[in-house]
């Protein structure tokens, strides 16, 4: 059997951590087990569907480098849909009701003050042909309930949640169509699956209910259900799905400097027993994937952790990686150099700056001028080597008697502008001998 699964975001907005998170398991899950991953657009609501929601999805997938293996949309399979809902009208498991919400509301207020639980009551299958003709000759318009099968009890092996089991006959009938024909996700994802040979559904634990009657709508459709894995939500620090990380996503990373390997790192291994740990390739994440590790407590995203990680992570980089981001001029040894120094890519403009000039070394005290003068002159007479920075100390040290701090400190401050940053041994050979006079010329004036 090759795996296969999907991804199935509404275009109606912008990818949230939540959901890059459901799609980077279901991406993870057909990378291990070498099947593919399916992007398919949820995108019935042709009103609050948007074009640019939909290519905003798919840029953010590929930035986070999960792009997909194939991609469907729902909008254009209405069709599909209709054939499979005349089916089901057909065989009796689907059925109008024409009760308002309004009515509906009612029932379950009343269902819930007797303490029962407010399941529907199926009013609507009572209803003799003459009642409903009488119904729409009032201009009432049905929805649509699928009928569940109450003596087929509801059970399955989730992959995270272990074995699962509900009664049909506590589950109200879902809707699974609108008054004015309109889809509700229910049924045309169940069509979906089945007929784009998806094997596991891995999404969050908000669908578990959902699932239980989608299992009782695959039979219907005649087919087996595939695999589910239910996960564990995704909360903030203060330990809920705050406003904040519903609308985090990709733009916001990005301007934060955040890498995609940082993101992954981070959310392939939340809410799961393995340690979040700096790992640039994502294969090796890939290989420690497993539904057993997911633990059922929610998953704590945490932005301060992303920083950190992201942090690991950009030290890690390799200039392949990155050349495409760095200043035309940067090379390899000059990425080398001043890797260490970053937070976040975002700072490297401002450490090529040091290395390009021009700095502004803070005004200096006469004996610090006055040793600056000497490097200066001692700079003149050396060859330019990799080792400069070693031979210019050495023989300042020798010649001044300073070492320590009063040594380094006036050097690195005239030729940087600054009192910390990438070692000098290897920033100098990078600054130039020419630059570095320049530097010390101006800083001892
Ligand atoms: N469009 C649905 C959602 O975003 C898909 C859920 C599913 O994965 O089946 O909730």
């Amino acid at each position: 059997m090759t795996i296969r699964t999907r991804f199935a975001p509404s275009p109606t907005g912008h990818l949230h951590v939540g959901n890059i998170r459901t799609a980077l398991h279901n991406w993870m899950f057909a990378r291990k087990e070498g099947g593919t991953f399916l992007l398919r657009l949820d995108d019935t609501d042709a009103e609050r569907s948007k074009e640019e929601y939909v290519e905003a999805i798919r840029a953010d997938l590929a930035w986070l480098g999960l792009a997909a293996d194939d991609e469907q949309r729902q909008s254009v399979r209405f069709a599909r849909y209709e054939e499979e809902f005349g089916k089901l009208k057909a065989a009796g498991r689907a059925y109008p009701a024409y009760e308002t919400a309004q009515e509906l509301d009612l029932k379950r207020k009343i269902q819930l003050g007797r303490g029962k639980p407010p399941i529907y009551d199926r009013a609507a299958l009572d209803l003799t042909d003459a009642q409903q003709a009488d119904l729409e000759a009032q201009g009432r318009k049905p929805h649509w309930r699928f009928k569940l099968d109450h003596d087929s009890p509801i059970t399955w092996a989730d992959r995270i949640r272990g074995e699962q089991h509900f009664d049909p006959a506590l589950l109200s009938d879902p809707v699974i169509r609108r008054e004015d024909g309109s889809w509700l996700y229910m049924l045309p994802s169940a069509i979906d699956d089945v007929d784009m040979g998806i094997t596991h559904v891995v999404r969050g634990e908000d669908h578990v209910a959902n699932t239980a009657v989608q299992i009782q709508m695959f039979h219907a459709l005649g087919a087996e259900p595939p695999a589910f894995a239910h996960e564990a939500l995704l909360v903030g620090t203060e330990g809920k799905l705050s406003k904040r990380l519903g609308s985090l996503g990709v733009s916001a990373f990005r301007e934060k400097h955040i890498e995609p390997q940082a993101i992954i790192a981070l959310l392939a291994r939340i809410g799961t027993s393995d340690p979040v740990e700096p790992i640039a390739d994502v294969d090796m994440l890939v290989a420690t994937f497993d539904f057993a590790r997911f633990g059922r407590a929610p998953a704590r995203f945490d932005e301060e952790e992303l920083a950190q990680l992201n942090q690991k992570i950009v030290h890690l980089l390799d200039y392949p990686a990155v050349k495409d981001r760095l200043p035309e001029a940067m090379d390899a040894a000059a990425w080398a150099v001043i890797r260490p120094n970053l937070h976040d890519m975002g700072d490297v403009d401002q450490w090529w700056q040091v290395v390009t000039g021009p700095v502004s070394a803070p005004e200096m005290p006469p004996e610090d001028k006055a040793f600056l003068s000497d490097a200066h002159a001692e700079l003149e007479g050396l060859e330019a080597s990799d080792a400069l920075w070693k031979t210019l100390t050495e023989a300042l040290k020798e010649a001044t008697g300073r070492k320590g701090k009063p040594l380094f400190m006036p050097l690195r401050q005239a030729l940087t502008g600054l009192d910390h940053g990438p070692d000098m041994n290897a920033l100098l050979p990078l600054i130039g001998k020419q630059a570095a006079l320049a530097r010390l010329a101006q800083a001892a004036a």
